[in-house]
């Protein structure tokens, strides 16, 4: 069997006496998508920052492709595309200017910028600095600068934050179009609705993992 993309294994992660994460397993396939469901505080963006190597566990470990995962490395950075729940950007940039520093930074072409401003409804704010955008436009120029690059594995933290409903929906489009170019994604969730989009739903309560299946499976159990 092929080793998974992505493979946590046995993760816990303490703040002091608080334990955010407890003995969490979790693989994520090439090509597939996972969603992480879960209460505010239940430790889903504590295990995101740790899949994607920012931040590391008290115990156990994450690998990716095999070998153990950390963001310093440049060869797992060209593979792995997140947007987490902080919003970071350049507030002296404009938002074409940010996918214009993506692009050089992953050598990849210009050309498809204009596309990923029109998806997610930023062409008339191509030259508007960070500060002139609502959250939900800032969320969705973070979406194309992590569209934009090259990526195995795309990780989203609550994505549908912000966002209005078409933006929801659109959302879900972006997930489905991973597959479909056999990129594998790891996203977590408030709502059971986007979780439908994931093959695989795993619910997290009080740091542990408390079901892990299909979207049907998971969402009955969970009365959602
Ligand atoms: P979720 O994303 O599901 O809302 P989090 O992963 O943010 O949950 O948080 C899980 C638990 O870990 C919470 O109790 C939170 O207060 C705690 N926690 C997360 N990050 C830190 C941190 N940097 N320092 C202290 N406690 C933290
Ligand atoms: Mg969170």
């Amino acid at each position: 069997m092929r080793a998974p993309l992505l493979a946590v294994t046995g993760v816990s992660r303490t703040f002091g006496e608080r334990e955010a994460l407890r003995a969490v397993d979790l693989e994520v396939a090439a090509g597939e998508c996972v969603a992480l469901l879960g209460p505010n505080g239940s430790g889903k963006s504590t295990l995101l920052r740790i899949a994607c190597g920012r931040d590391r566990p008290t115990t156990g470990e994450v690998r990716f492709d095999g070998e153990p995962m950390t963001e310093d490395e440049v060869r797992v950075r060209a593979r792995v595309a997140v947007v987490g729940d902080a919003l970071d950007h350049y507030p002296d940039l404009t938002v074409r200017q940010h996918l214009e520093l993506v692009s050089v930074a992953h050598g990849v072409p210009r050309d498809r910028i204009d596309a990923l401003l029109r998806e997610q409804r930023l062409t008339g704010h191509a030259g508007s600095l960070p500060g002139a955008l609502s959250s939900g436009q800032l969320q969705a120029m973070m979406l194309a600068s992590a569209l934009l690059r090259p990526r195995d594995l795309l990780v989203l933290d609550e994505p549908e934050q912000r966002l209005d409903p078409r933006a929801r929906g659109r959302l879900a489009d972006v997930l489905r179009g991973e597959g479909d170019r056999g990129g594998a994604v790891l996203f977590a969730t408030h709502q059971p609705e986007l979780a439908r989009v994931a093959q695989r739903v795993i619910a997290l309560e009080d740091g542990s993992v408390v079901a892990d299946g299909t979207p049907d499976e998971v969402l009955a159990e969970a009365g959602a």
